[in-house]
């Protein structure tokens, strides 16, 4: 795997979202422009670890369902439990593809290869604006004729209108086969707009694209597919369980579940 060097120059949304989460793997640049969106939007780092807990949680719920192959595009640097850990923990012989841009989190792809002996793991690095080349990688574990569970999880903020989200999302959609599913989770501006728009232009500014959508728009991602029930709700109201850290229904991250029939 070749990879690009690491920009400590700029900060990154994956080195950023690291240290929300109280990992350690960010630079003083990264953490200065965190420490300025936290002073604009406090209840960033708590939907941070909830956006985590919910990537468990529909992960989790996916392998009980018996999907057993999984695409994450998105992936993050590894905060364990990673994806593979949650659904081999249901299934040891599930499969999972990690996908991401950042370079720092390929220099760390190796807590993301340790699969268990009966599954299989894999480390791609490419854009998600360029969907034939994470096709193309995922193809080298995954089949295609089977379900996939594909997470874009706290992604496509970083996807403005202006890269095409939607023709992604389809690209994405149309390659996989019917009874896959998509998980998806979104920041939104609705519950604090003056707050989140700060955030975005500091994001845009560090040169980072960045992008927050209403409840409309971010459902619009789900068209033509199925819905799981409770359909696409702020995160708190998906799926609680006893360890989730936020409460209420304004929190801002817009999350959801669907299948392609
Ligand atoms: N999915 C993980 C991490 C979310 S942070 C979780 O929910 O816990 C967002 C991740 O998306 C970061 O790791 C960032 O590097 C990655 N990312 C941002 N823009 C991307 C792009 N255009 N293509 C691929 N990955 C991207």
């Amino acid at each position: 795997m070749t990879s690009r060097p690491i920009d400590t120059s700029r900060p990154h949304s994956a080195r950023m979202y690291d240290y929300y989460l109280g990992g350690k793997d960010s630079y003083p640049v990264d953490e200065e422009a965190a420490k300025r969106v936290i002073s604009m939007v406090p209840e960033i780092r708590t939907v941070a670890r909830a956006n985590r807990s919910f990537m468990h949680r529909a992960s989790l719920l996916l392998a009980q369902r018996g999907i057993s192959q999984f695409l994450d595009i998105g992936t993050g640097i590894p905060t364990p439990p990673n994806l593979h850990q949650v659904v081999q923990g249901v299934n040891p012989s599930a499969k999972v593809v990690y996908v991401d841009n950042d370079p720092v989190v390929l220099r760390h792809a190796e807590a993301l290869l340790r699969s268990t002996k009966e599954g299989q793991t894999r480390y791609v690095e490419a854009d998600v604006r360029d969907p034939k080349e994470i096709i193309q990688g995922a193809k080298e574990i995954l089949d295609f004729n089977e379900p996939i569970a594909l997470s874009l999880v706290a992604l496509l903020h970083f996807v403005p209108d202006e890269d095409n989200p939607d023709s992604i999302v389809n690209e994405l959609l149309e390659s996989i086969a019917p009874g896959s599913y998509i998980v998806l989770s979104h920041v939104t501006g609705d519950f604090d707009p003056a707050g989140w728009k700060k955030a975005v232009d500091l994001y845009r500014q560090s040169g980072v694209p960045a992008q927050v959508r209403s409840r409309r728009e971010v459902s619009r991602f789900f068209t033509g597919l199925d819905l799981v029930e409770p359909g696409v709700q702020v995160v708190t109201q998906w799926h609680p369980d006893s360890d989730e850290v936020l409460s209420g229904d304004q929190v801002s991250l817009y999350v959801g579940v669907a299948q392609k029939t």
